[in-house]
Protein backbone atom coordinates (compact mmCIF):
# COMPACT_ATOMS: atom_id res chain seq x y z
CA UNK A 1 0.00 0.00 0.00
CA UNK A 2 1.51 3.47 -1.12
CA UNK A 3 1.04 6.41 0.85
CA UNK A 4 -1.62 9.03 -0.08
CA UNK A 5 0.33 11.35 -2.59
CA UNK A 6 -2.21 14.47 -2.07
CA UNK A 7 -4.40 15.92 0.81
CA UNK A 8 -7.21 16.24 -1.07
CA UNK A 9 -8.39 15.02 -4.78
CA UNK A 10 -11.90 16.64 -6.06
CA UNK A 11 -13.71 14.86 -9.13
CA UNK A 12 -15.90 16.53 -10.79
CA UNK A 13 -17.52 16.50 -14.56
CA UNK A 14 -18.25 20.34 -14.39
CA UNK A 15 -14.42 22.47 -13.41
CA UNK A 16 -13.83 25.45 -15.25
CA UNK A 17 -9.58 25.70 -15.56
CA UNK A 18 -7.88 27.57 -18.02
CA UNK A 19 -9.26 25.82 -21.04
CA UNK A 20 -13.13 26.21 -20.52
CA UNK A 21 -15.54 23.50 -18.58
CA UNK A 22 -14.71 19.86 -18.70
CA UNK A 23 -14.80 16.73 -16.51
CA UNK A 24 -11.82 17.06 -14.24
CA UNK A 25 -9.95 16.10 -11.12
CA UNK A 26 -8.03 18.53 -9.25
CA UNK A 27 -5.03 17.23 -6.88
CA UNK A 28 -4.36 19.73 -3.76
CA UNK A 29 -1.58 19.39 -1.45
CA UNK A 30 -0.46 22.13 1.68
CA UNK A 31 -3.36 24.23 0.67
CA UNK A 32 -2.59 24.04 -3.54
CA UNK A 33 -3.57 22.58 -6.65
CA UNK A 34 -1.06 20.37 -7.61
CA UNK A 35 -2.59 19.28 -10.49
CA UNK A 36 -5.42 19.40 -13.20
CA UNK A 37 -6.39 16.18 -14.80
CA UNK A 38 -8.94 14.02 -16.64
CA UNK A 39 -11.60 13.08 -14.05
CA UNK A 40 -10.51 9.28 -13.84
CA UNK A 41 -6.76 9.89 -13.12
CA UNK A 42 -5.18 7.79 -10.81
CA UNK A 43 -4.65 10.01 -7.68
CA UNK A 44 -3.66 8.70 -4.57
CA UNK A 45 -5.40 11.49 -1.48
CA UNK A 46 -5.80 10.87 2.12
CA UNK A 47 -9.63 12.61 1.22
CA UNK A 48 -11.62 12.38 -1.90
CA UNK A 49 -14.88 14.75 -2.89
CA UNK A 50 -16.82 14.10 -5.48
CA UNK A 51 -19.91 16.38 -7.11
CA UNK A 52 -22.58 16.27 -9.08
CA UNK A 53 -23.50 17.60 -12.24
CA UNK A 54 -25.34 20.25 -11.06
CA UNK A 55 -22.58 22.12 -9.53
CA UNK A 56 -19.50 23.80 -11.42
CA UNK A 57 -16.55 23.86 -9.44
CA UNK A 58 -15.01 27.41 -10.35
CA UNK A 59 -11.95 29.55 -9.48
CA UNK A 60 -12.86 31.22 -6.03
CA UNK A 61 -14.29 35.09 -6.81
CA UNK A 62 -11.63 37.70 -6.41
CA UNK A 63 -13.50 40.93 -5.56
CA UNK A 64 -10.81 43.93 -6.15
CA UNK A 65 -13.10 46.64 -4.71
CA UNK A 66 -14.62 46.09 -0.98
CA UNK A 67 -14.72 49.00 1.61
CA UNK A 68 -14.41 47.77 5.08
CA UNK A 69 -15.09 50.64 7.56
CA UNK A 70 -12.85 48.85 10.61
CA UNK A 71 -11.40 50.31 12.73
CA UNK A 72 -13.28 53.12 13.25
CA UNK A 73 -16.63 52.81 11.41
CA UNK A 74 -16.83 49.28 12.06
CA UNK A 75 -21.37 49.70 12.86
CA UNK A 76 -20.86 50.36 8.92
CA UNK A 77 -19.24 46.80 7.94
CA UNK A 78 -16.70 45.13 9.77
CA UNK A 79 -13.64 42.34 8.78
CA UNK A 80 -15.87 39.43 10.45
CA UNK A 81 -19.15 40.14 8.79
CA UNK A 82 -17.91 41.46 5.54
CA UNK A 83 -16.11 37.88 4.71
CA UNK A 84 -18.33 35.89 6.07
CA UNK A 85 -20.54 37.43 3.35
CA UNK A 86 -18.17 37.01 0.80
CA UNK A 87 -17.91 33.41 1.71
CA UNK A 88 -21.36 33.24 1.76
CA UNK A 89 -21.10 35.02 -1.91
CA UNK A 90 -18.33 32.11 -2.92
CA UNK A 91 -15.89 35.41 -2.95
CA UNK A 92 -12.29 33.61 -1.65
CA UNK A 93 -10.75 37.16 -2.06
CA UNK A 94 -10.47 40.26 -1.35
CA UNK A 95 -9.47 43.88 -1.21
CA UNK A 96 -10.00 46.70 1.07
CA UNK A 97 -10.31 49.62 0.00
CA UNK A 98 -8.40 52.20 1.76
CA UNK A 99 -11.60 54.68 3.12
CA UNK A 100 -14.35 54.71 5.21
CA UNK A 101 -12.02 53.29 8.10
CA UNK A 102 -10.54 55.49 10.61
CA UNK A 103 -7.65 55.87 10.33
CA UNK A 104 -8.14 55.75 6.36
CA UNK A 105 -5.05 53.81 5.16
CA UNK A 106 -3.10 56.58 3.90
CA UNK A 107 -0.20 56.06 6.36
CA UNK A 108 1.75 53.28 6.85
CA UNK A 109 0.60 53.27 10.59
CA UNK A 110 -2.91 53.77 9.22
CA UNK A 111 -1.97 50.15 7.27
CA UNK A 112 -0.76 48.56 10.51
CA UNK A 113 -4.09 49.13 12.48
CA UNK A 114 -6.06 48.01 9.64
CA UNK A 115 -3.76 44.40 9.47
CA UNK A 116 -4.63 44.34 13.49
CA UNK A 117 -7.83 45.05 12.99
CA UNK A 118 -8.02 42.16 10.31
CA UNK A 119 -6.25 39.51 11.76
CA UNK A 120 -8.18 36.28 13.00
CA UNK A 121 -11.58 37.53 12.11
CA UNK A 122 -11.88 36.86 8.64
CA UNK A 123 -12.93 34.41 6.69
CA UNK A 124 -11.55 34.77 3.15
CA UNK A 125 -8.21 36.04 2.55
CA UNK A 126 -7.78 39.98 2.41
CA UNK A 127 -5.13 42.23 1.17
CA UNK A 128 -5.45 46.25 0.94
CA UNK A 129 -4.99 49.01 -0.89
CA UNK A 130 -3.49 51.84 0.34
CA UNK A 131 -4.60 55.81 -0.29
CA UNK A 132 -2.71 58.45 -2.01
CA UNK A 133 -3.69 61.60 -1.49
CA UNK A 134 -2.50 65.53 -1.36
CA UNK A 135 1.01 65.12 0.56
CA UNK A 136 1.48 61.93 1.18
CA UNK A 137 3.71 61.11 -1.87
CA UNK A 138 6.80 59.76 0.35
CA UNK A 139 4.21 57.85 2.50
CA UNK A 140 3.05 55.77 -0.45
CA UNK A 141 6.42 53.91 -0.27
CA UNK A 142 6.03 53.24 3.36
CA UNK A 143 2.46 51.85 2.41
CA UNK A 144 3.81 49.75 -0.36
CA UNK A 145 6.78 48.47 1.65
CA UNK A 146 4.51 47.65 4.64
CA UNK A 147 2.65 45.27 1.69
CA UNK A 148 -0.29 46.85 -0.19
CA UNK A 149 -1.45 45.94 -3.34
CA UNK A 150 -1.51 49.56 -5.07
CA UNK A 151 -3.21 52.71 -4.66
CA UNK A 152 -6.54 54.20 -4.96
CA UNK A 153 -7.11 58.03 -5.47
CA UNK A 154 -10.19 60.52 -5.36
CA UNK A 155 -10.74 63.29 -8.23
CA UNK A 156 -13.86 64.62 -6.59
CA UNK A 157 -14.22 65.31 -2.81
CA UNK A 158 -15.32 61.86 -1.26
CA UNK A 159 -16.89 63.85 1.81
CA UNK A 160 -14.94 61.66 4.24
CA UNK A 161 -12.60 64.36 6.28
CA UNK A 162 -9.41 62.47 6.11
CA UNK A 163 -9.05 61.47 2.40
CA UNK A 164 -9.03 64.64 0.21
CA UNK A 165 -9.18 64.33 -3.80
CA UNK A 166 -6.39 64.21 -5.81
CA UNK A 167 -6.08 67.25 -8.15
CA UNK A 168 -5.05 66.45 -12.19
CA UNK A 169 -1.35 67.18 -11.69
CA UNK A 170 -1.54 64.87 -8.03
CA UNK A 171 -2.96 62.27 -9.45
CA UNK A 172 -0.44 62.26 -12.30
CA UNK A 173 2.51 62.63 -9.03
CA UNK A 174 1.05 59.80 -7.79
CA UNK A 175 1.44 57.30 -10.64
CA UNK A 176 4.43 58.46 -11.16
CA UNK A 177 5.52 56.84 -7.71
CA UNK A 178 2.90 53.75 -8.22
CA UNK A 179 4.79 53.22 -11.58
CA UNK A 180 8.22 53.00 -9.93
CA UNK A 181 6.62 50.94 -7.03
CA UNK A 182 5.66 48.47 -9.67
CA UNK A 183 2.10 49.15 -8.45
CA UNK A 184 -1.46 50.67 -10.08
CA UNK A 185 -3.26 53.37 -9.15
CA UNK A 186 -7.07 52.81 -8.70
CA UNK A 187 -9.01 56.20 -9.93
CA UNK A 188 -12.26 57.23 -8.72
CA UNK A 189 -12.84 59.07 -11.65
CA UNK A 190 -15.65 61.99 -10.89
CA UNK A 191 -14.64 65.47 -12.23
CA UNK A 192 -14.53 67.74 -9.46
CA UNK A 193 -14.87 70.61 -12.13
CA UNK A 194 -17.78 69.30 -13.69
CA UNK A 195 -19.36 68.41 -10.22
CA UNK A 196 -18.62 72.04 -9.07
CA UNK A 197 -20.64 73.94 -11.59
CA UNK A 198 -23.59 71.34 -10.40
CA UNK A 199 -26.51 72.40 -7.93
CA UNK A 200 -26.56 70.02 -5.00
CA UNK A 201 -29.96 68.22 -5.24
CA UNK A 202 -32.12 67.30 -2.95
CA UNK A 203 -35.77 65.34 -2.69
CA UNK A 204 -37.35 61.81 -3.39
CA UNK A 205 -36.71 61.66 -7.16
CA UNK A 206 -34.50 59.31 -8.88
CA UNK A 207 -34.37 61.25 -11.93
CA UNK A 208 -33.06 64.62 -10.09
CA UNK A 209 -30.59 62.56 -8.42
CA UNK A 210 -29.48 61.11 -11.68
CA UNK A 211 -29.33 64.66 -13.29
CA UNK A 212 -26.83 65.59 -10.40
CA UNK A 213 -24.44 63.25 -11.45
CA UNK A 214 -24.42 63.53 -15.56
CA UNK A 215 -22.10 61.24 -17.48
CA UNK A 216 -19.92 64.13 -18.24
CA UNK A 217 -18.68 64.32 -14.63
CA UNK A 218 -17.02 60.95 -15.65
CA UNK A 219 -16.23 61.13 -19.16
CA UNK A 220 -14.02 64.17 -18.37
CA UNK A 221 -12.18 62.30 -15.50
CA UNK A 222 -11.66 59.29 -17.50
CA UNK A 223 -9.84 61.55 -20.25
CA UNK A 224 -7.46 63.17 -17.24
CA UNK A 225 -6.68 59.40 -16.12
CA UNK A 226 -5.82 58.41 -19.68
CA UNK A 227 -3.77 61.60 -20.21
CA UNK A 228 -1.73 61.50 -17.00
CA UNK A 229 -1.50 57.33 -17.53
CA UNK A 230 0.10 58.60 -21.52
CA UNK A 231 2.09 60.91 -19.95
CA UNK A 232 4.01 58.78 -17.26
CA UNK A 233 3.53 54.92 -18.35
CA UNK A 234 2.01 54.15 -14.88
CA UNK A 235 -1.08 51.48 -14.73
CA UNK A 236 -3.94 53.48 -14.08
CA UNK A 237 -7.19 52.01 -13.54
CA UNK A 238 -10.55 53.55 -13.58
CA UNK A 239 -12.92 52.02 -10.72
CA UNK A 240 -16.85 51.58 -10.80
CA UNK A 241 -17.22 52.78 -14.38
CA UNK A 242 -20.69 53.86 -14.97
CA UNK A 243 -21.10 56.37 -18.20
CA UNK A 244 -20.49 53.57 -21.03
CA UNK A 245 -19.18 56.97 -23.12
CA UNK A 246 -15.75 56.52 -21.45
CA UNK A 247 -15.72 52.86 -23.14
CA UNK A 248 -14.71 53.86 -26.46
CA UNK A 249 -11.72 56.56 -24.77
CA UNK A 250 -10.30 53.79 -22.79
CA UNK A 251 -10.62 51.45 -25.70
CA UNK A 252 -8.30 53.55 -28.38
CA UNK A 253 -6.02 54.57 -25.19
CA UNK A 254 -5.18 50.82 -24.98
CA UNK A 255 -4.56 50.62 -28.76
CA UNK A 256 -2.43 52.97 -28.66
CA UNK A 257 -0.35 50.66 -25.62
CA UNK A 258 -1.75 53.29 -23.15
CA UNK A 259 -1.82 51.36 -19.60
CA UNK A 260 -4.70 51.85 -18.72
CA UNK A 261 -7.66 49.56 -17.37
CA UNK A 262 -11.28 49.69 -15.58
CA UNK A 263 -13.74 47.58 -14.29
CA UNK A 264 -17.51 48.39 -13.52
CA UNK A 265 -20.17 46.41 -10.71
CA UNK A 266 -23.17 44.14 -11.18
CA UNK A 267 -25.62 46.78 -9.97
CA UNK A 268 -24.71 49.02 -13.37
CA UNK A 269 -25.22 45.65 -15.32
CA UNK A 270 -27.98 44.49 -14.03
CA UNK A 271 -30.20 47.64 -12.79
CA UNK A 272 -31.53 50.61 -14.84
CA UNK A 273 -32.84 54.20 -13.76
CA UNK A 274 -36.23 53.80 -15.29
CA UNK A 275 -37.07 50.96 -12.92
CA UNK A 276 -35.76 52.83 -9.54
CA UNK A 277 -38.51 54.02 -7.32
CA UNK A 278 -38.37 57.76 -5.88
CA UNK A 279 -37.28 57.50 -2.55
CA UNK A 280 -35.60 54.08 -2.82
CA UNK A 281 -32.22 55.63 -1.90
CA UNK A 282 -31.06 51.91 -1.46
CA UNK A 283 -30.32 52.34 -5.00
CA UNK A 284 -28.21 55.71 -4.42
CA UNK A 285 -24.72 55.41 -5.66
CA UNK A 286 -21.94 57.61 -6.85
CA UNK A 287 -21.43 57.32 -10.28
CA UNK A 288 -25.07 56.39 -10.12
CA UNK A 289 -26.66 53.35 -12.09
CA UNK A 290 -28.24 55.34 -14.93
CA UNK A 291 -30.30 54.08 -18.25
CA UNK A 292 -30.60 50.92 -19.49
CA UNK A 293 -29.69 52.03 -22.31
CA UNK A 294 -26.25 52.84 -21.13
CA UNK A 295 -26.57 49.39 -18.85
CA UNK A 296 -26.64 47.70 -22.80
CA UNK A 297 -23.75 49.24 -23.52
CA UNK A 298 -21.60 48.63 -20.70
CA UNK A 299 -22.41 44.83 -21.28
CA UNK A 300 -20.56 45.16 -24.83
CA UNK A 301 -17.63 47.03 -23.28
CA UNK A 302 -17.10 43.86 -21.12
CA UNK A 303 -17.79 41.58 -23.83
CA UNK A 304 -14.93 43.59 -26.17
CA UNK A 305 -13.15 43.16 -23.27
CA UNK A 306 -12.27 47.08 -22.33
CA UNK A 307 -14.08 46.23 -18.71
CA UNK A 308 -11.61 43.83 -17.68
CA UNK A 309 -13.15 43.02 -14.38
CA UNK A 310 -16.45 43.12 -12.31
CA UNK A 311 -15.68 43.84 -8.73
CA UNK A 312 -18.99 44.56 -5.96
CA UNK A 313 -17.50 47.74 -4.81
CA UNK A 314 -19.13 46.99 -1.49
CA UNK A 315 -19.69 50.11 -0.03
CA UNK A 316 -21.85 49.38 3.18
CA UNK A 317 -22.96 51.99 6.03
CA UNK A 318 -25.93 51.90 8.73
CA UNK A 319 -29.06 51.93 8.02
CA UNK A 320 -30.26 55.39 9.36
CA UNK A 321 -27.19 56.95 6.77
CA UNK A 322 -29.62 55.71 3.95
CA UNK A 323 -32.01 57.89 4.63
CA UNK A 324 -35.03 54.97 4.39
CA UNK A 325 -37.35 56.89 5.95
CA UNK A 326 -37.16 60.38 4.67
CA UNK A 327 -35.98 58.53 1.15
CA UNK A 328 -33.90 61.63 0.51
CA UNK A 329 -31.61 61.12 -2.22
CA UNK A 330 -29.62 64.04 -1.28
CA UNK A 331 -28.82 63.19 1.94
CA UNK A 332 -28.93 59.32 2.36
CA UNK A 333 -25.05 57.61 1.55
CA UNK A 334 -24.28 56.93 -1.46
CA UNK A 335 -23.05 53.06 -1.63
CA UNK A 336 -24.20 49.64 -2.42
CA UNK A 337 -23.19 46.92 -0.24
CA UNK A 338 -23.87 43.62 -2.35
CA UNK A 339 -20.81 41.83 -2.18
CA UNK A 340 -22.81 38.51 -1.18
CA UNK A 341 -25.14 38.38 -4.38
CA UNK A 342 -22.27 39.62 -6.81
CA UNK A 343 -21.89 36.79 -8.18
CA UNK A 344 -25.22 35.44 -8.61
CA UNK A 345 -26.42 38.98 -9.93
CA UNK A 346 -23.72 38.71 -12.80
CA UNK A 347 -24.75 35.25 -13.61
CA UNK A 348 -28.46 36.05 -14.00
CA UNK A 349 -27.74 38.51 -16.44
CA UNK A 350 -24.97 37.34 -18.31
CA UNK A 351 -26.58 34.01 -18.90
CA UNK A 352 -29.72 36.14 -19.71
CA UNK A 353 -27.30 37.78 -22.41
CA UNK A 354 -25.50 34.48 -23.81
CA UNK A 355 -22.58 34.33 -22.09
CA UNK A 356 -20.95 31.22 -20.72
CA UNK A 357 -20.05 30.66 -16.96
CA UNK A 358 -16.21 31.09 -18.30
CA UNK A 359 -16.77 34.10 -19.09
CA UNK A 360 -17.88 35.23 -15.98
CA UNK A 361 -14.86 33.65 -14.20
CA UNK A 362 -12.61 35.72 -16.61
CA UNK A 363 -14.09 38.88 -15.15
CA UNK A 364 -14.84 37.93 -11.42
CA UNK A 365 -11.53 35.81 -10.80
CA UNK A 366 -9.03 36.30 -13.00
CA UNK A 367 -9.26 40.02 -14.29
CA UNK A 368 -9.57 41.24 -10.63
CA UNK A 369 -6.58 38.72 -9.49
CA UNK A 370 -4.45 40.05 -12.34
CA UNK A 371 -5.40 43.95 -11.31
CA UNK A 372 -4.06 43.62 -7.54
CA UNK A 373 -1.39 41.33 -8.59
CA UNK A 374 -2.35 37.75 -7.30
CA UNK A 375 -0.94 35.68 -9.10
CA UNK A 376 -1.70 32.71 -6.90
CA UNK A 377 -5.41 33.63 -7.43
CA UNK A 378 -8.19 33.69 -9.80
CA UNK A 379 -7.76 30.09 -11.74
CA UNK A 380 -8.20 26.65 -11.05
CA UNK A 381 -4.01 25.60 -12.31
CA UNK A 382 -1.05 23.66 -10.91
CA UNK A 383 0.44 26.30 -8.15
CA UNK A 384 -2.35 28.40 -7.72
CA UNK A 385 -4.13 28.57 -4.22
CA UNK A 386 -7.17 25.63 -3.81
CA UNK A 387 -9.52 28.11 -3.70
CA UNK A 388 -13.09 27.53 -5.22
CA UNK A 389 -16.52 28.17 -5.76
CA UNK A 390 -19.00 25.29 -5.87
CA UNK A 391 -22.24 26.72 -8.30
CA UNK A 392 -25.47 25.66 -8.97
CA UNK A 393 -25.95 27.65 -11.96
CA UNK A 394 -29.38 26.81 -12.64
CA UNK A 395 -30.89 26.72 -9.43
CA UNK A 396 -32.28 30.07 -7.95
CA UNK A 397 -33.50 31.69 -5.13
CA UNK A 398 -34.87 34.96 -3.87
CA UNK A 399 -33.06 37.63 -1.92
CA UNK A 400 -33.87 37.56 1.85
CA UNK A 401 -32.21 40.90 3.74
CA UNK A 402 -32.62 38.88 6.69
CA UNK A 403 -30.52 35.96 5.02
CA UNK A 404 -27.59 38.54 4.22
CA UNK A 405 -24.35 38.19 6.70
CA UNK A 406 -22.86 41.93 5.75
CA UNK A 407 -23.82 44.50 9.06
CA UNK A 408 -26.37 45.75 7.62
CA UNK A 409 -28.15 44.45 5.20
CA UNK A 410 -29.51 46.48 3.19
CA UNK A 411 -30.24 45.71 -0.73
CA UNK A 412 -31.10 47.24 -3.52
CA UNK A 413 -31.84 43.45 -4.48
CA UNK A 414 -34.52 42.29 -1.93
CA UNK A 415 -37.14 40.55 -3.32
CA UNK A 416 -35.60 39.97 -6.67
CA UNK A 417 -35.02 36.27 -7.75
CA UNK A 418 -31.24 35.63 -9.21
CA UNK A 419 -30.14 32.47 -11.09
CA UNK A 420 -27.23 30.69 -9.22
CA UNK A 421 -26.76 29.30 -5.75
CA UNK A 422 -23.17 28.80 -4.23
CA UNK A 423 -23.04 25.66 -2.43
CA UNK A 424 -20.05 26.13 -1.27
CA UNK A 425 -16.60 27.90 -0.52
CA UNK A 426 -13.36 26.33 -0.37
CA UNK A 427 -10.05 28.30 0.87
CA UNK A 428 -6.47 26.69 0.25
CA UNK A 429 -8.02 23.15 0.01
CA UNK A 430 -10.86 23.24 3.01
CA UNK A 431 -14.44 24.36 2.86
CA UNK A 432 -14.80 27.49 4.34
CA UNK A 433 -16.62 26.93 7.77
CA UNK A 434 -18.72 30.26 8.68
CA UNK A 435 -17.75 29.78 12.45
CA UNK A 436 -13.86 29.16 11.71
CA UNK A 437 -12.11 32.51 10.34
CA UNK A 438 -9.07 30.83 8.28
CA UNK A 439 -8.54 33.50 5.85
CA UNK A 440 -5.01 35.02 5.46
CA UNK A 441 -4.36 38.62 5.05
CA UNK A 442 -2.32 39.15 1.94
CA UNK A 443 0.90 41.74 1.61
CA UNK A 444 2.90 42.27 -2.01
CA UNK A 445 4.58 38.50 -1.42
CA UNK A 446 1.04 37.43 -2.66
CA UNK A 447 2.28 38.76 -5.58
CA UNK A 448 4.85 36.24 -6.57
CA UNK A 449 5.11 34.15 -9.84
CA UNK A 450 3.03 30.92 -9.07
CA UNK A 451 6.04 27.97 -8.70
CA UNK A 452 5.52 24.50 -9.88
CA UNK A 453 5.19 22.39 -7.03
CA UNK A 454 7.40 19.56 -6.75
ZN1 LIG B 1 -15.69 52.12 -3.90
Amino acid sequence: MSAATFDVVIRAPRVISDDGEAARSIAIRGGRIVSVAPVDAKLSASREVEFEADVVVLPGIVDSHVHICEPGNTDWEGFATATRAAAAGGITTLVDMPIDSVPATVTKEALDAKRAAALGRCYVDVGFWGGAIPGNLAEMRRLRAGGVLGFKCFLVDPGVPDFQALDAGGMAQALVVARDLDAPLLVHAESADVAAGIAPMSGRKYGDYLASRPKDIENLAVAQVIEAARRTGGHAHVVHLSSSDAIAMIAEARRDGVRVTTETCPHYLMLAAEEIPDGATAFKCSPPIREGSNRDSLWSGVQQGVIGSIVSDHSPCTVAMKEVATGDFGSAWGGISSLQLSLSVVWTEAQRRNHALAEVVAWMSEGPAELAGLRQKGQIAPGFDADFCVLAPDESFVVDPDRLYHRNPLTPYAGRRLMGVVRETWLRGERVDLRDPRGQLLDKGATAAVQPIP
